[in-house]
């Protein structure tokens, strides 16, 4: 089965910044399953495994606008101290979960002056351009619930 609209693929990866870096791989924890044509991915590596089929393997590198964006100087914000976890450690460097009116998102302290905090809210991997080796494992069709919740379920998916 090619991969296609509604149909399940399994991948493995690794994922490498310009440098050679490794981000993020599926190596040890097994292979990722994701539904093709619901977002799940970002938009560069779901056209690329567009049509690929079992045991198809590819090498990609994606420019920021087809990932996580450029970085935006507007994400950046100054807040008090106060205003953040009490018992919290705030250090440069530290990452941590906030809300805001996009959904859950991850922030970066990237300064801290006296009472003052800089906190930068551009996801991690915004402005990277991302190398991606990818080899697909499995394909099958998508369930009506896995439709319906926009993600896999079981192997590679979420458990619920
Ligand atoms: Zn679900």
């Amino acid at each position: 089965m090619q991969i296609a609209k509604d149909v399940v693929a399994l991948i493995e990866y690794t994922l490498k910044d310009d440098s050679g870096q490794t981000l993020d791989t599926s190596v040890g924890r097994g292979p990722l399953g994701y539904v093709h044509g619901h977002g799940n991915l970002i938009p560069g590596l779901e056209a690329q495994l567009e049509g690929k089929s079992v045991g198809d393997t590819f090498k990609v590198s994606i420019p920021p606008a087809q990932a996580y964006g450029e970085r935006s100087e507007e994400a950046i914000h100054k807040v008090w101290r106060r205003q953040l976890p009490p018992d919290a450690e705030i250090k440069v460097g530290m990452q941590f979960q906030a809300q805001s009116e996009h959904g859950t998102q991850v922030v970066t302290v990237i300064g801290v002056d006296g009472d003052r905090v800089m906190l930068d809210g551009n996801h991690p991997l915004a402005g990277m351009t991302l190398h991606f080796d990818v080899k697909i494992v499995e394909t099958r069709a998508a369930t009506a619930e896995e439709l319906q919740h926009g993600h896999v379920h079981g192997a590679g998916g979420h458990h619920h």
